[in-house]
């Protein structure tokens, strides 16, 4: 039995078996559950204890990684964009930190006492809307005042050395669509907004169909606006904690995942969505090599075959840099 279970434990902690753990958290989540549990109680032990009762010690099979390891990983994980070509990028509010735009979680996440994800519901802008509304003004005035960082400049000359590119971003700014890398951008099939767009204005009456951009309303838009067409509340065009994605979106990402991808790149998010999960694992069980980039764990780091712990728009540039320049083959 113990030795059955260490079998389990060895395949499972592997680096390299992402595809191994996804496939047991898939269609053996019970077992999952035991195999997680007994790796967080292990980190607890003293070491004594560690030893006795844990069956399983990854420095016994050479995989806690050395520094040497972490250089061959980061190598393999530049060349594995530098020769591929089909490629699916995940964002998350952490890419537009670096831009000024707080994340939602930390101190820093929250708009006077207010958490944003309460203020993030439908149910919230139903029983004050104007509140709501403020917060997302606010929000608005804030992106407009900044700009794309490097990482968002990096992504867009990744996508301009790939086949096939696509990417999914769970952030409602736009610095993903107004990233330049020499002189373009991101087209409109390249990019998929999630969780919607902020500077849209939607109406909220169903039989209405009144939508329109205030990228440059400016001021105007402080107080809550009303439909020209039928007088009733406008909304942001933002996918809310409560409401569900737009299918056309989710049937576009699925469609790209039917075919393997090469790499896919999951940058600053905590993966807290079960679809976002499954889109990345989805990929990554057909065979993409998966490297995530986020200065802290996620739910998703375990699966990566390569996880940078540093902010995106210092590690980014670099990978993207280095695997453009030097070009297919060079690692011989
Ligand atoms: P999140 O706030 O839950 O998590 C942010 C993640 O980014 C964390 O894991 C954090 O460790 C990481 N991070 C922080 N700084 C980073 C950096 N410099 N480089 C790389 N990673 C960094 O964000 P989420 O997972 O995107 O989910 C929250 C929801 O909030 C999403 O629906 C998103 O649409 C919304 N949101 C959007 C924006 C935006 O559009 N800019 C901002 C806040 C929240």
């Amino acid at each position: 039995m113990r030795a059955c279970y260490r079998y389990w434990l060895t395949f499972y902690f592997h680096p390299h078996r992402n595809a191994f753990r996804a496939y047991v958290d898939w269609f053996f989540p019970t077992v999952s559950a035991w195999l997680q549990r007994d790796e967080e109680k292990a980190a607890t032990w003293p070491a004594r204890t560690f030893r006795r009762q844990r069956f399983f010690d990854p420095s016994e099979f050479g995989w806690i990684g050395s520094e040497k390891d972490k250089r061959v990983q980061l190598r393999r994980a530049i060349q594995s964009i530098q020769e591929k070509t089909r490629v699916m990028v995940v964002t998350g509010a952490g890419i537009s930190a670096e831009s000024g735009l707080p994340t939602f979680r930390g101190k820093e996440g929250y708009w006077r006492k207010w958490n944003p994800r309460r203020l993030a519901t439908l149910e919230a802008f139903q029983r004050t809307p104007e509140i709501v509304w403020q917060f997302y003004y606010e929000r608005r005035q804030q992106i407009r005042q900044s700009e794309p960082n490097a990482a968002h400049v990096a992504i867009v000359q990744l996508a301009l050395n790939c086949a096939e590119f696509l990417l999914v971003t769970q952030n409602v700014d736009d610095l993903h669509d107004r990233a330049e890398y020499q002189g373009q951008r991101l087209s409109n099939g390249q990019i998929i907004h999630i969780h919607g767009k902020i500077f849209v204005s939607r109406c909220t009456n169903p039989n209405c169909d009144f939508k329109r951009n205030d990228r440059n309303a400016g001021d105007v838009e402080a107080e809550l606006p009303r439909c020209p067409r039928c007088n009733w509340n406008l909304r942001p065009g933002v996918v809310w904690f409560d409401e569900d994605n737009d299918h056309n979106d989710e049937e576009r990402i699925e469609k790209f995942l039917t075919k393997p991808c090469d790499v896919v790149l999951v940058i600053g998010t905590t993966a807290t969505f079960d679809y976002i999960r499954r889109w990345v694992l989805t990929a990554a069980v057909k065979g993409a090599w998966f490297i995530e980039i986020n200065p802290d764990k996620t739910r998703l780091s375990r699966f990566a075959h390569h996880v940078i712990h540093r902010r995106a728009a210092r590690v980014l540039p670099q990978l993207v840099n280095e695997a453009v320049e030097l070009g297919p083959g060079s690692f011989g």
